[in-house]
């Protein structure tokens, strides 16, 4: 039996936290999906094509990650899939509250789905997507902190 795990996120824009999570989640599993959610709640930076084309060109790297996006419930996803994990990763306790009403009811609504955690790499325990944006509207270096083609996409949308 294939092991696939599927890692959802937003990933407005993905930053290297969010490849620490996935490349270590591929050594794990057959083949894991980045699933990009489309979100009607938050206004993104990138339209989900555009962060569909930055995931591929950032994960191109390793051989068992597809890139996908979806909507609608994680748990229906899943299961067109025939996955059976979710991958989220943990940074700072702040994000444990959220993750565990989210994997609590992900439990109910698919019994049969592990949600896994994986610890941030210290290197990136502070890193998110949204102190990536905002760092990156003024005009400063992110060429540490996320994959290059990101980089690039971001000197252009503000620059623009
Ligand atoms: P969401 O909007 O669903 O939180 P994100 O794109 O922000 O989606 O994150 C996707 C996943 O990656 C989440 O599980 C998040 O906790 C994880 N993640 C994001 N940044 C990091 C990081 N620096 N270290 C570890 N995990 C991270």
């Amino acid at each position: 039996m294939t092991s696939i795990a599927v890692c959802p996120g937003s990933f407005d824009p993905v930053t290297l936290g969010h490849i620490d999570i996935i490349s270590r989640g591929a050594a794990v599993f057959d083949k894991v999906i980045v699933a990009v959610l489309h979100n009607r709640n938050k206004q993104p930076l990138f339209s989900v094509e555009e962060r569909l084309a930055l995931l591929r060109e950032a994960t191109k790297h390793i051989e068992n990650v597809e890139v996908d996006a979806f909507s609608g419930l994680l748990i229906d996803y899943m299961k067109t899939k025939k996955a059976r994990t979710i991958i989220r990763g943990l940074r700072a306790v702040s994000d444990f509250e959220y993750e565990m009403q989210a994997a609590s009811i992900n439990k109910k609504l698919g019994p049969e789905i592990e949600t896994f955690f994986m610890m941030t790499n210290n290197n990136y325990s502070y890193l998110s997507s949204s102190i990536v944006k905002e760092v990156a509207k003024y005009d400063a270096d992110v060429s540490d902190i996320v994959p290059e083609v990101v980089a690039a996409a971001l000197k252009k949308k503000f620059s623009g």
